[in-house]
């Protein structure tokens, strides 16, 4: 489902993360996590290229089904520094693929991110670092649109992600949604769930107020 323009979104069925196929500036694909294993074919039923995958942090339900389409569409990797030796090495307990009762298969993640950069410098996606879920969690902002992607850090229905796994950390949390209230947003973009389709940055201080 076209969510807004150039922007489709590939709905998280069952414990699967939503995923997002991102038109950017360039011509670039870029496929906004992959979902698990067993999402591969829903992602191959909407995507005609994948370019890029970005990964907003290393959770199995967001990273199982990037071998898969790494494969298929020749698509480099990328994700956080922090959180990207975690999916290269498959490690099950980081990753929480063994939660799930998965093995998460090695993967060569071809590009760190890090606070600050812009996705392959040309996609208008800049990389927020926002750690307190993983440690290497990211949100992308698309700043020309006032577009979110907040993986698993902030969700539409007042929810933040919990903090209780491997590499959580709720003051690190607070002081990432802090973070994320100063940008100006419209739409968010979450890691699961509905998403916010305008009032976004109203929406982030509500959140931040409520947990803070
Ligand atoms: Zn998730
Ligand atoms: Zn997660």
């Amino acid at each position: 489902m076209q969510i807004v323009p150039g922007i489709t979104l590939v709905e998280g069925a069952g414990s699967n993360s939503n995923c997002y196929l991102v038109e950017c500036a360039g011509g670039i694909n870029v496929l906004v996590d992959t979902g698990m294993e067993d999402n591969f074919l829903r992602i191959k039923e909407h995507a005609k290229r994948v370019d890029v995958i970005v990964n907003t942090h290393c959770h199995y339900d967001h990273v199982g089904g990037n071998l898969l389409v790494k494969k298929e569409f020749g698509a480099k990797l990328l994700a956080h520094e922090a959180d990207a030796p975690y999916i290269s090495s498959g490690d099950g307990e980081q990753t929480c693929a063994s939660l799930f009762g998965k093995v998460l298969s090695a993967v060569e993640v071809d590009g760190f991110l890090k606070d600050g950069d812009e996705v392959l410098g040309a996609t208008g996606l800049e990389v927020i670092h926002t750690p307190g879920h993983t440690r290497g969690g990211i949100c992308l902002y698309e700043r020309k649109r006032r577009i979110l992607f907040s993986g698993d850090t902030l969700f539409a229905q007042g929810g933040v992600g919990r903090t209780d796994l491997p590499g959580g950390d709720f003051g690190a949390l607070v002081v990432s949604i802090k973070k994320i209230s100063l940008l100006d947003v419209d739409v968010i973009l979450p890691g699961h769930g509905e998403c916010v389709l305008s009032g976004g940055s109203e929406y982030i201080r509500d959140v931040l107020n409520s947990i803070g």
